[in-house]
């Protein structure tokens, strides 16, 4: 993967007041666990006056980090960890233009901004994120470093609600525990209410040893929160009484044992419910066995890699460097932005191997999950194709010459152009591919990424990029390079989808839904002249592809009105205004160089 040793890291987070201390510690958590690579500043957002406590030194940091009062002239960060909970707009848009940002449980209206969004607990509310469930949960470094004993060495109960216990759960379950006859060990933290002669058991203030308590009880009783999730990973059995109706319906997705929340007429029956629920011990110890599953201890690591990628993947911005953009798709591997200012897509993917075309399986099975068939069967078509482009070519250029296929795949194109009587030869990545088309069609391949493998200064006169250049992160390398070895009065020719077309106008939810992970940019061919412009290149020629009317009579619903005898006329008619208008879901762009 990465082979790289240090990841400057800006922890924007908050810590106390009614933020609790989770959201720091869970960014703690990733400081120590990265400490061999990662470097920390930790800045800690206005909350409740703890902003100031804290940076006093009250918690210390890992070695490689420390507190910062300021984020303004921050240098050479590569990330942001944002763990805020609820970011505005203006917030997150001032956190993206120092690095890519993962934010973490962020319900405020600035995560249209962020690169990654994680909610690694269950919601109620509908949310678009990227990432989701336990397996982004990240555990007391203690918890996932104790292995968890067996049920047999398991021993006692365990009460335990949390470090405040904000609605004082504990004394009352601990006396419920009294009235069946059971001693119960309370664990309670430095803010919690309770009192030691409340009770018959025992009392614990020290928060620091409940991962070893957790381990060695054979039950907890617990709320829904952070402790049920140590429990699950410990194999500790655990009965949840929670403090509120919508704490209640988060428990709900787990299969734990919830004995409601804490309400009036529930109170009287607790001991009853106790007796009953702790007597029939092996469904307790069975769920335990089944919920420990659900919790592997490895969110950090996880949450580490996912960081490293994220710094150094990616497209952050459309092809002009616009400052504004919102996200309009999340993924698991990417976020999808739509630039406010030019209309364009581009995309941040996070996943380094997202995009493998060195495999055989791309022209395969990925190509036959695209288009119906594979790419070899479906030669005839794209030999078709590649002969009305080099038609077009031959029209603009008045002559053959030399021409360069980037992203030559099979060949097919490269063997067309050869037989028309062009000198011909593409470009491949995928050694599959130019295996197969050196071996097949004795055309002449070069091997490896456009970026890596040389070619001569001026001597090409066109160069091709059908559907290609979409795949290209980097695209100012590309047409730096193209620009160095086309010729003056040289061809670039490009197919591409269009985001300005009927199914992007009309149909953008299955435009969005349907868009593949490995395109960087879409674009239109006016803003792709601009952007080609300041290349300089002089004069292009456009047309638009991909018209499909049945696609725009579905939209409007036409089919519906009776007008189905007049539809040769209508799709006619249809055909040669979203040529004019540019409508059609492709284009192509032939741009001569000056
Ligand atoms: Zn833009």
């Amino acid at each position: 993967m990465f082979d790289m040793n240090k990841l400057n890291v800006l922890f924007y987070t908050v810590c106390g007041g009614k933020f609790g201390m989770g959201h720091f510690i869970r960014c703690l958590a990733l400081a120590l666990k990265g400490n061999n690579f990662i470097e920390g500043f930790f800045y800690l957002r206005k909350s409740g006056g703890s902003r100031k406590k804290l940076a006093g030194g009250r918690i210390p940091l890992p070695n490689n980090s420390r507190y910062i009062n300021e984020i303004d002239d921050l240098e050479d960060v590569n990330l942001v960890v944002s763990d805020v909970r609820n970011t505005s707009p203006k917030e997150m848009r001032k956190l993206t233009k120092i690095a890519p940002v993962i934010s973490f449980d962020d319900w405020g209206a600035g995560i249209d901004y962020a690169h990654v969004t994680i909610y690694p607990l269950p919601t109620l509310r509908e949310i678009s994120g990227n990432l989701f469930g336990l397996e982004y949960l990240i555990l007391n470094p203690a918890v996932t470093a104790t292995s968890p004993l067996s049920i047999k060495d398991k021993k006692g109960v365990l009460v335990c609600f949390g470090g405040s216990d904000p609605y004082n759960l504990s004394p009352v379950v601990a006396r419920a525990l009294n009235q069946i006859g059971i001693r119960p060990l309370v664990v309670a933290g430095p803010f919690s209410e309770i009192n030691k002669d409340e009770f018959d058991g025992q009392l614990v203030r020290d928060f620091s040893i409940l991962p070893e308590l957790l381990n060695k009880s054979r039950l907890v009783i617990t709320s829904f929160g952070i402790t049920l999730f140590e429990a699950m990973y410990l194999q500790t059995p655990v009965i949840l009484f929670n403090n509120t109706a919508y704490h209640n319906k988060l428990a709900e997705k787990f299969d734990v044992i919830s004995l409601g929340y804490r309400n009036r007429k529930i109170i009287p029956k607790l001991p009853k419910l106790l007796e009953r629920t702790i007597g029939g011990e092996d469904v307790l110890i069975e769920r335990a066995e089944m919920n420990k599953k659900l919790i592997d201890g490895k969110a950090a690591e996880r949450i580490l890699e996912l960081m490293k990628e994220t710094a150094f993947s990616g497209r952050r911005r459309c092809l002009f460097n616009h400052q504004k953009y919102y996200s309009v798709k999340r993924g698991t591997k990417n976020t999808l932005f739509r630039c406010r200012k030019c209309g364009d897509l581009f995309n941040f993917l996070f996943d380094s191997e997202g995009d493998n075309y060195d495999s055989p399986s791309y022209f395969l099975s990925n190509y036959r999950a695209q288009y119906g068939k594979t790419y070899i069967a479906d030669r005839e078509n794209i030999e078709r194709m590649a002969g009305l482009r080099l038609e077009r070519i031959e029209n603009i250029l008045g002559r053959h010459g030399k021409l360069l296929d980037v992203g030559s795949a099979l060949g097919f194109l490269v063997k067309v152009a050869r037989d028309r009587g062009w000198d011909a030869e593409g470009v491949e990545i995928s050694a599959y591919a130019v295996e197969w088309s050196r071996r097949r069609l004795g055309i002449n391949v070069h091997r490896g990424s456009f970026f890596d493998v040389e070619l001569d200064k001026d001597g090409y006169d066109v160069i091709t990029f059908f559907y290609v250049l979409e795949h290209f992160k980097e695209l100012d390398r590309v047409i730096e390079k193209v620009k160095s070895v086309l010729k003056s009065g040289g061809i670039l020719a490009i197919a591409m989808p269009n985001r300005g077309g009927i199914s992007f106008r009309f149909n953008r939810r299955d435009y969005l839904r349907d868009h593949p992970n490995d395109h960087y940019i879409d674009t239109t061919h006016r803003n792709l002249r601009k952007y080609l412009r300041n290349y300089g290149f002089g004069k292009f020629y456009t047309i638009s592809t991909g018209i499909h009317p049945e696609r725009f009579f579905s939209i409007l619903r036409l089919n519906k009105l009776g007008l189905n005898e007049k539809r040769e006329l209508l799709y006619r008619i249809y055909c040669t205004a979203a040529k004019k208008l540019n409508l059609g879901d492709t284009f192509e762009l032939y741009a001569v160089k000056n």
